[in-house]
């Protein structure tokens, strides 16, 4: 019999997805607004306030509770907000602090610029985030102005000092652009070695604002490993013993074995000073994660979709709008995780027709 109490019926199961993926964990992007204007996420003169998405057409936190609930009684256990900048959105600390009280929900995570984190972070350790992923692209401030349009560097890095001070878990995710802040690898990765930061290089991928992408610009995970193992001895995390075969097939520069977090592969780094700490690797485009995808999106305007790098959407919306019951918010989850891609075709899409078919806006999706 159909019911609508979320959480009946069996969980788990529900959540497999055609290759035998275990879709357990939800990124939401809570709005597509920002503080910054990111080269690679945003267009070059910026967005005008028309091209956001309108207040009334985002998901209200009580339509975002409602279908993480149904998601949580259907055993997903892993949350992110993300957006655009999700600080930005009034009201933020009291959905965080109800998604909390979730039973079954283990984890809330948020990925954030930074920009408010100084003034937040106490605020967010009281409602219950313990893991944050802070974006920073470079630690000069006239750069890092250049790559966002925000004079704003300092702020950001004393959000992340007073987030270490408080306990979270920070990484930082830096992409990777040749030409741009290749000059600062070494000084990030000493970063991580130096301080309880684990710092994540990422593949600059063609999506969000494509205009800014162009293929001399990208630098492959092999390339970034290449660079950074000429710091100091790197080891990966996890690594038992040697030979042992690992999930890196094909990933030239690395040994085997290294621990796949999430979508990426996490190396300890060991300086000449004895210092060490852990950098991470993110490859999208070179090394597909697809094969370990765990993940569906929702996005800022309430449509769920099951690939980044994939236009398919469902519209949970329309549905939560026109008296949508729980049953049916839960077989358009499951139906899209039934429908999830075993992969994506970027890299092949760029060498035939140089197009890529996510036409999304990265603050739309959420990263
Ligand atoms: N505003 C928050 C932030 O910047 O951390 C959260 C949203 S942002 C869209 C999420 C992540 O996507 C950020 O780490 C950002 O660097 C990354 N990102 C956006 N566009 C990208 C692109 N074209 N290539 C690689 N990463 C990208
Ligand atoms: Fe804003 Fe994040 Fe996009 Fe930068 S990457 S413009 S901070 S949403």
């Amino acid at each position: 019999m159909q019911t609508d109490k979320p959480g009946q019926g069996k969980t788990q199961e529900q959540l497999v997805d055609q290759y035998s993926r275990t879709i357990s964990y939800l990124r939401l992007s809570i709005t597509d607004r920002c503080n910054l204007r990111c080269l690679y996420c945003m267009p070059p003169k910026g967005i005008d306030s028309s091209s956001f998405v309108k207040c009334l057409d985002l998901l209200s936190y009580e339509e975002l509770l409602r279908v993480v609930t149904i998601a949580v009684g259907m055993g997903m256990n892993k949350l992110r907000l993300t957006g655009g900048e999700p600080l930005v959105r009034n009201g933020v600390m009291g959905f965080i602090s109800s998604l909390a009280r979730l039973k079954g929900l283990e984890d809330v995570r948020l990925t954030t610029n930074g920009v408010l984190l100084h003034e937040k972070a106490a605020e967010l350790y009281g409602a219950g985030i313990r893991n944050l992923n802070i974006s920073l692209d470079s630690m000069k401030p006239q750069r890092f102005q250049e790559i966002t349009g925000a004079d704003m560097f300092d702020q950001v890095w004393q959000g992340i000092q007073t987030a270490c001070d408080l306990g979270f878990n920070v990484k930082l995710n830096v992409v990777a652009m040749r030409g741009i802040n290749d000059d600062e690898f070494a000084d990030f990765a000493r970063l991580a070695a130096h301080r309880a930061i684990q710092v994540r290089f990422i593949e600059f991928m063609p999506i969000g604002n494509k205009e800014s992408w162009d293929k001399s610009r990208f630098i492959s995970a092999n390339e970034l490993m290449g660079m950074i193992s000429t710091l100091g001895t790197m080891e990966p995390e996890g690594y038992r013993r040697p030979g042992v075969a690992g999930t890196m097939d094909g990933a030239g520069a690395t040994a085997p074995g290294s621990q796949m977090e999430g979508p990426a592969r996490v190396y300890r780094l060991t300086l000449p000073d004895g210092q060490s700490g852990r950098v991470g690797f993110i490859s999208p485009i070179s090394h597909h994660f697809c094969d370990k995808c765990n993940r569906l999106r929702l996005t800022s305007e309430g449509r769920l979709r099951a690939c980044l790098l994939h236009d398919n959407e469902t519209d949970l919306k329309a549905m939560l709008r026109q008296g949508g019951t729980d049953y049916d918010i839960r077989t358009a989850i499951q139906q899209t995780i039934l429908s999830k891609p075993k992969g994506h075709t970027l890299q092949d899409d760029l060498a035939t027709s140089g197009q890529v078919n996510c036409h999304g806006r990265m603050s739309r999706i959420g990263g």
